[in-house]
């Protein structure tokens, strides 16, 4: 098991684009670390330098207290599994498997054991004659995760491997993988852009945007208490609400967040109210997640914002309302009775007939 620090590592390609740009971070041994980001942010770039697959253009790569930057991949004790699986397609299933330990002349009885052992914990036993172009996308990826965890590595480094995958499958290998590689106790770093599968499988969860570390910490510490405006907005798959209000306090009596079209109020018996007053005279980025929003009557008279339904979008589960330009997204469990869409229980008569139109025969007179 290996420990894994990378210390202000950078990876400009020829033609000069920064992929990774001075990132510094470190996996504990036996942790589970996902890296997590867009399309492009150079999480792979990453997961390849470590695995010695792409040059380190500056910076430090230590493994297990070893300086590796210049270590060939055959000496850095990896295995790595790629998306499309890449296996050997004139080996049988049980020929891939055995492949790592054949190289090591490993004794071939005890081979045999160790493939049939590992068929069976990874559900391909009835498999272990065909080649892999008769399996499923599943299957294939089994065989892959099975033929790293053979070569007993001290580090597993994995690329996205259930992204080609229907969602099915995927939540199953996730749970799979997940018992695996805590079973196995061997550190591993594993890249995907999901959201889901990063929160779900992670020990720690690091994110990248455009080659710069962003955020790390536990799923409930990126996902509670974002570091960046851009982990809040990349965490959160449903639209997530970013302003960005004036701090005020007047007579110091309380906080005053000035969205312009509104205000809200935070007493100083909020425990978010002192932090925030550090800011007093400046703006501050606001994250409020639909789902911590619901719509109030109109005689409600706790903290709220007031607004016109713009848009109504339904999301399966629930219905979203979009108010006017600048003001939060409301999930609205119970529509298409779009009285309740409103913020407040109140939408002026523009926006009932925009909805009117959105549920002809649907759609109530405003109360
Ligand atoms: P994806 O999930 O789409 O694979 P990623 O986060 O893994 O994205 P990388 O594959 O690491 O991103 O790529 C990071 C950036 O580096 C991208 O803009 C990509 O176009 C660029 N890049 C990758 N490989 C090369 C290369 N060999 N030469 C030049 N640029 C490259």
């Amino acid at each position: 098991m290996s420990t894994v620090v990378l210390d202000k590592v950078s990876k400009v390609y020829p033609g000069g684009f920064l992929a990774v740009d001075r990132l510094s971070l470190r996996a504990e041994k036996g942790e589970l670390l996902v890296l997590l980001g867009p399309s492009g942010c150079g999480k792979s770039t990453l997961l390849r330098m470590i695995a010695g697959l792409e040059e380190i253009t500056s910076g430090d790569l230590w493994l297990d207290g070893e300086l590796a930057n210049h270590l060939a991949p055959r000496e850095r004790d990896v295995a790595m599994v790629f998306q499309n699986g890449a296996l050997y397609p004139h080996r049988t299933v049980r020929g891939n498997l055995s492949f790592p330990l054949e190289i090591a002349k490993a004794d071939p009885l005890l081979v045999k054991e160790r493939v049939v052992e590992l068929a069976k914990a990874l559900h391909i036993e009835e498999t272990l004659d065909r080649r892999p172009g008769t399996l499923s996308g599943g299957q294939q990826q089994r065989v892959a995760m099975g033929r790293a965890i053979m070569r007993q590595p001290s580090l597993f480094l994995m690329d996205e491997p259930l992204s080609n995958l229907d969602a099915g499958m995927r939540t199953e290998l996730r749970m799979e993988i997940s018992q695996l590689v805590r079973a196995l106790g061997v550190t591993t770093i594993y890249v995907t852009h999901d959201q889901v599968e990063a929160l779900t499988l992670a020990d720690r969860v690091a994110i990248m945007n455009r080659g710069v570390l962003q955020d790390i910490g536990t799923p409930a510490q990126v996902y509670n208490d974002p570091a960046t405006a851009f982990t809040a907005a990349f965490l959160n798959s449903q639209q997530l609400n970013l302003l960005s209000p004036e701090v005020r306090t007047p007579q110091n009596e309380y906080v005053l967040l000035d969205f312009g079209m509104q205000r809200l109020i935070l007493p100083w018996s909020d425990p978010r109210a002192y932090a925030v007053s550090k800011y007093t005279g400046g703006h501050i980025i606001v994250g409020i997640r639909p789902d911590g929003l619901k719509p109030v009557p109109e005689s409600y008279e706790g903290p709220s914002f007031y607004g016109r339904v713009r848009t109504l979008e339904y999301h399966g589960h629930e219905w979203m309302a979009y108010l006017e330009a600048g003001l939060p997204a409301v999930p609205v469990p119970q529509p298409p009775d779009p009285r309740h869409a409103a913020a407040n229980g109140h939408a002026g008569k523009g926006a009932w007939k925009f909805m009117r139109r959105l549920f002809p025969g649907r759609t109530a007179e405003p109360p």
